[in-house]
């Protein structure tokens, strides 16, 4: 199939051949026609699979039309309205729009907390067809009175799971009360949770649903492996894989923003450029550690879940759990940074003894068993016993114990008293409100907003017992 067959115009279709696409993905495929169409969308696909064209080149072909009715007079309002969960990927999305709108004459604007927002409030007063935001920095600028969203068309939800995850749901629900109730609906997501159910069900006039991966499977381009190995020797056998196998642009996982900056650090010292990458690290820390890494001068990239969420590097050959995550559904989305779009990759977990529950619950989410492959001379020592698994970031005080420490995580007892969307499982057996993301430090920098006003751990909105901890690390 090619994307001129989709009903696309010329201009658009130029953009894409020249950005080197040769036919639409499978989402694409099915999304793009939906959207031309004017209806509501619920799509279920995750990173990787080119989803972001799926809604952008249907929303530039629906606003650059001419026979569709569109502002008469004076400077056109906002008409398309794209909500992500993290600044990264708000960033990746609006550099999206400006290629493929690059023969188009729309304008398009990326908003997002932790920069000053001067520059962003003189940019509003210019057009501003498309914008693409993080919800908390966009609320500010309404409570600022910056802007006006009552002339919005089409709303796009991207990453729809990971904003919930991260607490936006009321910062959602205050967006939806400032646009046009008459207005089209896309909303993607990588996993159908009943909570994602819930709130596209509030949202979405008689959706068409797309679906490209198999529910919470994951990607079968990723080759996925188990390396079991000792707590205290995971660094070193990252180490010795890195330079043994030549790794580049390894992406690598950490469960605490302090652990990602552990990790780095002991890299760096093995001879191996690493920078971490999550919440507590200023905007300016972050976008040039993405562009070490994406250039390939940084050969490993250490991150929290949050903070990587989105990363579009394509072709990223290695992504690497240092620690499995507390939430089996993370799983699925970190290892679907590699093998993007039809290219290979490869997922490796190093997987101690106390970690073997985390990776049941994983295995029971994406339905097969993981290969284990034991590293020759680390084989772990069948002496040490399991530990429990400290879920939460160190507090000052606490020393430089790592991430676990005997804090007993795992029934949210770490858990800040009185912290809303904290202190009950949220699912069984699963990680709990004493998900890392606790700390004080997470409530003053969370993604998309910089202001540090709003409660992170809101989201809830009286369903704290499935919900993540609206505070969790980034
Ligand atoms: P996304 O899922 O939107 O994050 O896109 C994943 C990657 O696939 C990005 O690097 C895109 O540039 C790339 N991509 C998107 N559409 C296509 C296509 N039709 N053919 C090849 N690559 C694509």
């Amino acid at each position: 199939m090619l994307f001129s067959s989709l009903g696309l115009s010329e201009e658009i279709v130029r953009a894409v051949t020249e950005r080197g696409y040769d036919n639409p993905t499978p989402i694409q495929q099915q999304a793009i026609p939906v959207v031309l169409q004017g209806g509501d969308l619920m799509a279920g696909a995750q990173t990787g699979t080119g989803k972001t064209a799926g809604f952008v080149l249907p929303i530039l072909h629906r606003l650059s039309d001419k026979s569709v009715k569109g502002p008469s007079e004076g400077r056109p309002p906002i008409r398309a309205l794209i909500l992500t969960p993290t600044r990264e990927l708000a960033a990746q999305v609006e550099e999206s729009v400006r290629e493929y709108g690059k023969y188009l004459k729309l304008s398009s604007m990326v908003m997002f907390g932790g920069v000053n927002i001067n520059p962003q409030i003189t940019r509003l007063r210019s057009r501003v067809d498309i914008l693409v935001a993080t919800p908390g920095r966009l609320l500010d600028h309404v409570q600022q009175g910056s802007l006006d969203l009552s002339k919005v068309q089409i709303l796009v939800l991207d990453e729809a799971d990971r904003m919930l995850d991260m607490g936006f749901i009321r910062d959602i629900k205050k967006v939806l009360a400032l646009l046009p109730k008459q207005r089209q609906n896309l909303l993607f997501s990588a996993t159908f949770s009943d909570e994602i159910k819930e709130l596209a069900e509030g949202i979405l006039k008689n959706p068409k649903l797309v679906e490209v991966a198999r529910r919470n499977a994951t990607a079968d381009t990723i080759a996925q492996k188990v390396l079991p190995v000792d707590r205290e020797r995971k660094r070193e056998l990252l180490a010795h894989l890195i330079k043994e196998k030549q790794w580049f642009q390894v992406l690598v996982f950490t469960r605490t923003k302090h652990g990602a900056n552990r990790l780095s650090d002991q890299l760096n010292k093995d001879g191996i450029s690493a920078m971490a990458i999550h919440g507590n690290k200023s905007q300016s820390a972050r976008t040039r550690a993405l562009k070490e890494f994406k250039s390939g001068e940084l050969q490993v990239l250490v991150a929290t879940d949050i903070a990587a969420r989105g990363i579009d590097i394509s072709e990223l050959p290695h992504v690497v759990n240092f620690e499995l995550p507390n939430v089996p559904e993370d799983y699925v989305h970190r290892i679907g940074r590699t093998g993007r779009a039809g290219a290979n990759g490869e997922a490796v977990s190093l997987v101690c003894i106390d970690e073997q529950k985390l990776l049941k619950d994983i295995e029971r989410l994406i339905k097969r068993e993981l290969p284990k492959e034991i590293v020759p001379g680390f084989a772990p020592d069948p002496r040490i016993k399991a530990e429990p698994i400290r879920m939460r970031e160190p507090r000052e005080g606490d020393g430089n114990r790592g991430p676990r420490g005997g804090q007993p995580g795992r029934s949210g007892q770490s858990g800040r008293p009185g912290q809303p969307g904290q202190g009950k499982p949220r699912q069984p057996g699963g990680a709990t409100g004493g998900r890392p993301g606790g700390s004080t430090a997470n409530r003053s920098s969370r993604p998309g907003s910089g202001s540090g006003q709003r409660k992170p751990g809101n989201a809830s909105a009286g369903k704290p017992a499935t919900h993540r901890s609206g505070g969790r690390n980034h």
